[in-house]
């Protein structure tokens, strides 16, 4: 029956002056809470969106517990502080979200590997009571199979992003609905807050119909960068499509930044100089390539009005890192641990081993130059993502 022809028949029932008798069935308490867990997965990797509705109970701080019935291991997380032991998860609330009233929702989420099966978890707990299970266990007959009563989950898995291979983190923005990238991503602006603007875009994608906005008149302090924590350890690889407007300028610029803890928690950076993509180390200001015209001419510029796919591979222990444009290296953009001039004799005058913890896209410039910036479809792993 349609929801019109239902009203119709409610409004003949009225009409005839016949009162409608709602059934009820057995009183039932109400739960202490439920949980909700969206997923989005890939081959090897996947992020769950977990919101709980709270009971008839009021709480100051949360903590929701469950088991992963498979090898799920939780790289991070967002919203709630996630430890992981075992199979044994908990989420406990921080310090703006603790409050949960009777009948509340919160939402956080987390990022994490899988390989097999990665099965949703089907015994959730609130502060120690388990989700759903307000009502005395049931005497079954063993013989009739039963289905899981503890947690009313909904389980939505949306299509890998875009060119995942089996990055450990990977985001094409797809799930982002606010106006500015939430979740895993946090935006902000090094030491001092100008005019630059990061939005979630949805009239120019690379994949799908959102990628990430980055607006920026130039200046230091218009600057504006959304980041988000570098999974595990080892050798990283990143992968990312950006499209920029203006052409890289000859003074210095940065659109990727990421925090380098074995360098003074200074950061390693990428962007460009000379009009040619580079590296810069913000500790000594070293660049790869090196500025002269013959290091120069060993870089490429960033193509405008189009999606490159940038590419990089940043081997910590063996003090290395390699770039690609469009899936060709840059030969100006290698640090291989052989010094060669106009290239990397400058980057290897010290011991170098970056341990990077995040990574950040958007827009620095030291000078004045402007750009409009989108980012899509993100990627970090272990070993080569691809375009
Ligand atoms: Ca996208």
């Amino acid at each position: 029956m349609t929801r019109f022809a239902a009203a119709l028949a409610a409004l003949c029932l009225a009409a005839a002056g016949t009162t409608a008798v709602v059934a009820a069935g057995p009183a039932t308490a109400a739960p202490a809470c439920q949980v909700g867990y969206r997923v989005n997965q890939w081959q090897t990797g996947f992020t769950a969106e977990i919101t709980v509705t709270n009971g008839a109970t009021a709480l100051t701080s949360w903590a929701l517990t469950w088991h992963y019935a498979g090898n799920q291991a939780v790289t991070s997380a967002w919203n709630a502080t996630v430890r992981q032991s075992g199979a044994a998860v908990t989420a406990e609330s921080l310090s703006y979200n603790a409050a949960l009233p009777a009948g509340g929702t919160v939402s956080f989420g987390v990022q994490g590997t899988y390989s097999g099966t990665n099965a949703e978890p089907a015994d959730f707990a609130l502060n120690g009571v388990a989700c759903g299970d307000t009502t005395p266990p049931v005497t079954t007959t063993p013989t009739t199979p039963t289905t899981p009563t503890t947690t009313p989950t909904t389980t939505t898995t949306a299509p890998p992003p875009a060119g995942c291979a089996d990055a450990a983190f990977c985001d094409d923005f797809e799930q982002q609905t606010g106006s500015v990238p939430a979740g895993r991503w946090t935006v902000g602006a090094a030491n001092c807050q100008g005019t630059g603007t990061v939005t979630v875009d949805s009239a120019v994608a690379h994949s799908g119909t959102r990628s990430v906005k980055v607006s920026s008149p130039g200046g230091y302090c218009n600057h504006a960068f959304f980041g988000t924590s570098v999974p595990g350890s080892g050798v990283l690889y990143g992968r990312f499509w950006v499209r920029h407007t203006t052409r890289l300028p000859a003074a210095h610029v940065t659109f990727m930044a990421l925090r380098d803890t074995a360098d003074g928690g200074r950061d390693l950076r990428a962007g460009g100089q000379n009009q040619a993509l580079q590296w810069n180390r913000e500790s000594d200001d070293a660049t790869l390539p090196a500025q002269s015209p013959a290091g120069v001419a060993q870089s490429v510029p960033l193509p405008t009005g189009t999606w490159s796919c940038f590419e990089f591979e940043i081997d910590g222990a063996a003090g290395q890192l390699r770039t690609w444009l469009g899936s060709a290296e840059v030969p100006g953009l290698v640090v291989d641990g052989v010094p060669t001039p106009d290239v990397d004799q400058q980057w290897l005058g010290r011991a170098w081993h970056p341990a990077v913890t995040d990574l950040r896209l958007g827009w620095e410039s030291y000078g004045t130059d402007p750009d409009t910036l989108w980012f899509d479809d993100v990627a970090l792993g272990n070993s080569r993502i691809g375009c």
